[in-house]
């Protein structure tokens, strides 16, 4: 018998439109030997919609739906999503889709789902949270202030720019794909990145600039953790801001990266020791600067990184010799660990 994959896309954070190109990817990319695949559609309002039954490879020129084209009628109960021995990938990004709702709601479902459970989730779309996680296991970071209440942000912009110096990146907690960040180069752009970030969250990070490259570590596992050599983010923008990221494609990946197995392996550990630390199950992207000298900061864990079929995390995994399709049935074989474990 085949074995029911339940995919979840689309989302009502600002990141959803990079999870209808995971997804596709993912729904092009399953063994249907193995699986028959039932996707719905989450909109940008939280509705649930279903999308679709799939027993076969749909055709290169299909598409999902999205906001603008998905079908009224289809809008359905969150939990008519069950369906009992089901496993749940919840192909969703940011707020409301990798910040542990969704897992807590799915842990209530009593549904075996991929990726990371409530605390992983939580833990790591907060980066003010991570940042004291990864400091409590010796992980270095850049230095950092963390604005939590909006009111203090006067004195505070005085106080960074001391502490910080500039430039600085200023980030929305709980975001991912860039949105939200800026760059200051002084104490009025400070403030209105502050303001740019505060559209998203409440809470900000502020941190130090550095000249580095982007190096990027995969981790896999719940217990048993694995991690891949690193890749380099190479791009001939200093900021890999969204319009890079998935506008102009403006970069390549270089894999592995060409740094030192010294300086690698040192990555690797730190990437399995933070994912340790913030409680890891399923997979996380760690993402590191190496600075022109030779340091080493992580920069954050993504606990759902992008996963299309050229993206970082399966590409990481493919050069270790786990292909995309094969990746997708070792998360889902730890997807029932974890619930096995659990009930
Ligand atoms: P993702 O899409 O990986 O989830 P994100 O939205 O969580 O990204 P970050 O990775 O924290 O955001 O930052 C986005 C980009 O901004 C980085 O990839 C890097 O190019 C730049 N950046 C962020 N922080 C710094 C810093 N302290 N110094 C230099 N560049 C930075
Ligand atoms: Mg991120
Ligand atoms: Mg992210
Ligand atoms: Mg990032």
């Amino acid at each position: 018998m085949k074995k029911k994959l339940v995919i979840l896309y689309g989302g009502r954070s600002a990141e959803r439109e990079v999870s209808v190109l995971s997804a596709e990817s993912v729904l092009k990319a399953v063994d249907y030997t193995a699986f028959s695949v039932n996707v719905y559609f989450i909109t940008k309002d939280g509705d649930f919609v279903a999308a679709g039954v799939f027993e076969a490879t749909p055709h290169a020129d299909d598409h999902l739906p999205t906001n603008e084209t998905y079908d009224k009628s289809k809008v359905m109960p969150a939990s008519a999503i069950y369906e009992k021995d089901a496993v749940v990938f919840p192909v969703l990004h940011g707020p409301m889709g990798e910040d542990g709702s969704i897992q807590g709601f799915l842990e209530i479902l009593k549904m075996p789902y991929i990726g990371p459970n409530i605390t992983h989730a939580s833990v790591t779309m907060d980066k003010i949270m991570a940042k004291h996680v990864f400091e409590s296991v010796g992980v270095p970071q850049v230095p950092y202030v963390a604005l939590t209440n909006l009111v203090e942000t006067a004195e505070k912009i005085k106080e960074t720019a001391k502490k910080l110096g500039f430039p600085v990146f200023v980030k929305p907690a709980n975001m991912g794909s860039s949105v939200g960040i800026s760059k200051a180069e002084n104490e009025a752009e400070l403030a209105a990145a502050i303001k740019e970030a505060g559209l998203y969250d409440s809470r900000i990070l502020i941190e130090r600039g550095v000249n580095a490259r982007e190096i990027e570590v995969a981790v896999l596992g719940n217990e048993t953790v694995a991690s891949t050599w690193p890749g380099e983010v190479v791009k001939d923008v200093a900021f890999y801001d969204y319009q890079s990221k998935y506008i102009d494609n403006r970069i390549t990946m270089d894999i592995p990266a060409k740094i030192d197995t010294q300086t690698m392996t040192q990555m690797r550990t730190f990437a399995e020791t933070a994912y340790r630390a913030v409680s890891g199950t399923g997979l996380s992207r760690c993402d590191f600067f190496l600075t022109t000298d030779g340091e080493i900061f992580l920069n954050e864990i993504n606990a759902i990184p992008g996963f299309t079929q050229f993206s970082m995390y399966p590409l990481l995994w493919e050069n270790m010799g786990i292909s995309y399709a094969d990746l997708i049935k070792k998360l889902v074989e730890l997807a029932e660990q974890k619930f096995s474990e659990r009930e």
